[in-house]
Parts: C-alpha cells; sequence; structure tokens
C-alpha cells in the first residue's frame, strides 16, 4: 500500500509542478503583456433583424502575444481575473473602445454604440462606475456609445449592490445587456427589477435551436419575457439561414454571429460599416 502510494506520488508530482509551472509563466507573460500593451479590442457588429443595418458592436479581447500570436480570451481572461489584472484591462477595454469609437467619428464613420464586456470581479467592486469614467477620462475620450455586457449570475449574486451601479451607469448613458441570458438562474422578480435594456440569448440555445423543440422553445420564451419586460434581444452565435429566419419569425431584436460577421479589427471593420444593410 505505501508503495503505491509512494508511486502514485512520483506519478502525479511531476504533471502538478509543470501544471504550476505553466501557470506561473502564464501570469508573469500576462503581467507583461498589460506593461507593454498586448491587447486589442476585435468588434463583432451587432444586425437589426428589421433594418438590416448594423446597430452595435460588441467589443471582444485578444491578447496579440509576441510568441503566440492572436490569443483567444477563453485562454486568458481566468488567469486575469485570478490575479486581478483584470480590473486593469477591463478598465482598458472601456478606454480602447471608447477611443477608437472616437477615431471613427473623427472621420465621418458610421458609428454604432460599442458594448464591452465586463467581469463578475470588475463589477463587484464599489468604484465600479468610476473606474470606467476614469479610464475613458484618461484616454480624452467619452462615455458616448458605450454600453456594457455582464452575465446574469453575476448580477443575480448581488442585486441591490447591481441595480445601483446599473442605474448609475443608465444615468451615465450606458446601456445594459444581460449575458449569456438562460444558462443562469434569474429570479424572474428581479430580473424585472433590474435596470436593464437588452437580453442576449446564449449561443447554446441558438446553436441547438433548429434540432432541438426544447432549445427553440426556449428561445421564443425568452423573446417573449423580454419583450414583456420592455428589453429588446439579441441572439448570439448566430450561423446558419435557418437560425436566422426561426429567429425573425419569433420577432428576435438583433443578431449577432459568423453568418453576418466574425469579429473584426478596427482596421477591417471600416468598408463593413460603410457597406448599405451590412
Ligand atoms: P461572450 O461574451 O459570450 O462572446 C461570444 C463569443 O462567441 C465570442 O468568443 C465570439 O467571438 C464568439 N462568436 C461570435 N459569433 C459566433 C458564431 O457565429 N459562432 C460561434 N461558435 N461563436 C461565435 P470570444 O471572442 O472567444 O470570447 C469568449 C468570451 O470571452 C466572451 O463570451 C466573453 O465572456 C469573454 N470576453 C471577451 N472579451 C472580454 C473582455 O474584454 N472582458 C471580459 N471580462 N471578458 C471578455
Ligand atoms: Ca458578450
Ligand atoms: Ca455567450
Ligand atoms: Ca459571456
Amino acid at each position: 500500500k505505501a508503495k503505491l502510494s509512494g508511486e502514485r506520488y512520483l506519478f502525479y508530482q511531476p504533471s502538478m509542478n509543470e501544471k504550476v509551472a505553466d501557470t506561473f509563466l502564464l501570469d508573469n507573460k500576462l503581467r507583461r503583456a498589460v506593461d507593454r500593451g498586448e491587447f486589442v479590442l476585435h468588434y463583432q457588429p451587432k444586425r437589426d433583424m428589421t433594418t438590416g443595418q448594423v446597430c452595435g458592436l460588441e467589443a471582444l479581447i485578444r491578447w496579440n502575444s509576441p510568441e503566440d500570436g492572436l490569443v483567444a480570451p477563453g485562454k486568458f481572461i481566468p488567469m486575469l481575473e485570478e490575479t486581478g489584472l483584470i480590473l486593469e484591462v477591463g478598465a482598458w477595454a472601456f478606454g480602447q473602445a471608447a477611443l477608437e469609437r472616437q477615431r471613427w467619428q473623427a472621420t465621418g464613420m458610421p458609428t454604432p454604440r460599442i458594448a464591452v464586456n465586463v467581469s463578475a470581479i470588475q463589477i463587484r467592486r464599489a468604484d465600479f462606475v468610476q473606474s470606467v469614467v476614469n479610464a475613458v477620462q484618461a484616454v480624452g475620450a467619452s462615455l458616448e456609445g458605450i454600453d456594457l455586457e455582464v452575465t446574469e449570475s453575476l448580477l443575480m449574486e448581488d442585486v441591490s449592490g447591481s441595480i445601483e451601479k446599473l442605474e448609475d451607469l443608465r444615468n451615465l448613458g450606458v446601456n445594459v445587456a444581460i449575458d449569456d441570458f438562460g444558462t443562469g438562474y434569474s429570479s424572474l422578480y428581479y430580473l424585472a427589477r433590474l435596470p436593464v435594456q437588452f437580453l442576449k440569448i446564449d449561443g447554446s440555445f441558438i446553436y441547438t435551436m433548429t434540432a432541438s423543440g426544447h432549445s427553440k422553445m426556449i428561445v421564443s420564451t425568452i423573446i417573449s419575457l423580454a419583450h414583456a419586460l420592455g428589453m429588446r434581444v439579441i441572439a448570439e452565435g448566430v450561423e446558419t439561414r435557418e437560425q436566422q429566419q426561426l429567429l425573425e419569425a419569433m420577432h428576435c431584436d438583433e443578431m449577432q454571429g459568423y453568418l453576418f460577421s466574425r469579429p473584426l479589427p478596427a482596421e477591417q471593420l471600416a468598408p463593413f460599416l460603410l457597406q448599405p444593410g451590412g
């Protein structure tokens, strides 16, 4: 028995060390990335399903790593959250989106509103709203045209604190979308009380909608619920015409996904925004 556990110990130990070393390395690389400003925002257009026009953009962060190229947020956001670096990077994202939007505006480009994704760690802080205001001011931009997306479970965690912050943001002209809706545990009572203007249906329901009557029913129920609460609905992850047609029949307001456009770097967005009807 002792020998077995000894062998086990030897077996697991190296991989654990490796994992610690990997984590340590990534942690250091991310700190360096923050200092060197290696993050970029890509923008995915949202399409108004009634007019066909681009009606907004979602800012999605990427890490432009010198070693690994463009890294997707799923690979580094959790680590930024663990280390607290997300506070700095999250504030940067607001400043960067506001700045890029201001630059487009200066060139006469159409400038849809931009929604920035926010982590639990950011919004839980008492100074969250002020940190957003500061970040935007620090780059000489304004909050005009800036919105945010936050997951439902996060808002339900601290309802009264969330309501207060969302109302402050609302007064600053910032719209709020509940992200990944349907994957968390919203209380309908609180949902009705939250000062929120958009519900975003999670891509997992859209993906399975055409094959599963269950998903289709969930999507149409979310749309009715949102409309009853006076909110607009955005479907994310729309990849096929069939999904689009179903959503149109259900009176979904906006859609976003590879069918319409992938997330694009700012410089590739210009021609896209200038196209009438997207
Ligand atoms: P999310 O907010 O749910 O964003 C939607 C994800 O789906 C994005 O992945 C987007 O690129 C991807 N997507 C868009 N259209 C389609 C489609 O038609 N099909 C499929 N399969 N996927 C599609 P991405 O860019 O890798 O971002 C992943 C997650 O990382 C986001 O999920 C968001 O939670 C988080 N994230 C991104 N940027 C930020 C940020 O600046 N701050 C924070 N805190 N989180 C961010
Ligand atoms: Ca989002
Ligand atoms: Ca999602
Ligand atoms: Ca999300």
